[in-house]
């Protein structure tokens, strides 16, 4: 594989990254990252009226949070409008671009008689195509490609196959406006043109602008990437995915506790497939991710699917970044942040609380033990496991406990005697453990909490409940 490749994101900054901007970005990275080559992104900022600062860093942060790296710094589409005007000015000289004079009411009334001929969709011909510049007003003009009256244009599409558009359906379309700022359409492949663009990976909404964007690389005598066009993303019921369906925005995804490589698959494997390949880390999805792997059908959105896919990442994460990820959550999510004691029992248990975690929510969920502080207040039925019995038992074991190893191995014969003393099963000695030391009846394993929160506040715990 050529190691020139060159991919790009290019957003609008005109809200949040949307879960299908995120995929796009994704896609076009793993593109570019599993074959040496570069990933830019490019913000399309020309809408002076909608383009936000804000919108461009929730943007920007959303794509870190996510895990993918652009090379080279952010291109704003908006400072390079000069260049557009410039290449706009070289399709004049070429002779595949000209100056239209035509005003809006003459354009108007072009469209009235062609509608009155029963023309539904009338394409603008410009008497000025083909004009003597000797008969030029001096008034405003635009600048019209030349577009290819007959024929057909043909978008080989690396997704949608061989897509073919009849030029007589298309206009001279304006690449400069009268007042000399360049259209949407020029503008896009001046910057894919002068960024060295490879390949366009983009939502399939894109589709009909490719055949207008091909006639431009045409008219410069540039040449046209490799297309690929991507089904957008539906909600479970095969719907337009909107609101209803839950999250859209990559961030609320994040603040709902998912992990990011947990995300990155889940996106990977929507629209996209290799074989029966459902779990694998960034690295294995770059080196088989392709673009004939991406179906022609729009992907549906699973929530179930996702949070099995986040199960296996937190499970497979190192406990370290696991832990430092977590924090990253906590402050996403306006919650408070962990002091130094809280942070050393998660990591202490945090083999046993990764273990069948989805969400990060749900990692806290389990690891409540850890993070409470005495007195436990046990809730209604970890108070009952508490009787007069349970609370004798617990003060026979409290001394045992305050010169044994602290490890599984030297704590389970202790609690088996004990509890062997006493006449009952382990399960019973079980729950008033659980209700002392987290005050609820469901909980990791007993050994798991007496090892992560340590001796000390195991036997003060115990007491406590004892007493
Ligand atoms: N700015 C366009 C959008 O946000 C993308 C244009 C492109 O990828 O060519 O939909």
């Amino acid at each position: 594989m050529s190691a020139d490749i060159v991919t790009r994101f290019a957003p609008s900054p005109t809200g949040y990254l949307h879960i299908g901007g995120a995929r796009t970005a994704l896609f076009n990275w793993l593109y570019a990252r599993g074959r040496g080559g570069k990933f830019l992104l490019r913000i399309e900022d020309t809408d002076r009226e909608r383009s936000t600062p804000e919108a461009t860093a929730a943007i920007l942060q959303g794509l870190t949070w996510l895990g993918l790296d652009w090379d080279g710094e952010v291109v704003s589409q908006f400072a390079r409008k000069d260049r557009h005007a410039e290449v706009a000015h070289e399709m004049l000289a070429r002779g595949t671009a000209y100056k239209c004079f035509a005003t809006a009411e003459e354009i108007a009334a072009f469209r009235e008689a062609e509608k009155a001929r029963g023309v539904s969709y009338p394409v603008f011909l410009s008497p000025w195509r083909e004009a003597d510049p000797a008969t030029y007003p001096d008034a405003p003009y635009v600048i019209r490609m030349k577009a290819p009256r007959t024929g057909e244009t043909v978008i080989a599409d690396r997704v949608q196959g061989e897509v073919v558009i009849s030029n007589a359906t298309l206009d001279d379309m304006i690449v400069l406006r009268s007042d000399g700022t360049p259209t949407y359409m020029l503008a896009v492949v001046v910057d894919d043109h002068d960024m060295g663009v490879t390949h366009v990976i983009r939502g399939d909404d894109h589709l009909n602008n490719a055949a207008r964007q091909q006639m431009v690389y045409d008219a410069m005598g540039w040449a046209v990437p490799v297309w690929a066009h991507i089904p957008l993303i539906h909600g479970p019921d095969g719907k337009k995915l909107s609101k209803r369906h839950g999250a859209t925005g990559l961030e609320e995804y994040q603040v709902l506790g998912y992990p990011a490589a947990g995300m990155r698959n889940y996106l990977t494997r929507l629209g996209w497939a290799h074989g029966d390949m459902e779990i694998f880390t960034s690295d294995e999805a770059k080196a088989v991710f392709d673009l004939d792997g991406i179906g022609r059908a729009p992907a549906r959105l699973d929530f179930k699917k996702l949070e099995n896919t986040c199960g296996h990442h937190i499970a497979m994460s190192d406990n370290a970044a696991l832990l430092q990820e977590l924090q990253a959550f906590l402050a996403a999510s306006g919650r408070p942040a962990l002091s130094d004691l809280q942070r050393n029992r998660m990591i202490a248990a945090m083999d046993a609380l990764k273990e069948r975690a989805k969400t990060f929510p749900e990692l806290l969920e389990k690891a409540q033990f850890a993070l409470i502080e005495r007195p436990i207040l046990p809730d209604e039925k970890a108070a009952a496991a508490l009787d007069t019995v349970s609370r004798g038992i617990l003060q026979t074991l409290t001394p045992r406990l305050q010169n044994a190893s602290w490890t599984k191995e030297a704590l389970e014969p202790i609690l088996n005697a004990v509890a062997q003393e006493n006449g009952v099963g382990f399960g019973k000695l079980a729950a008033p453990l659980r209700a002392a030391i987290a005050g609820r009846s469901v909980t990791p394993s007993v050994f798991d909490m007496m090892l992560a929160i340590g001796r000390d506040e195991t036997i003060a715990r115990l007491s406590d409940a004892a007493a």
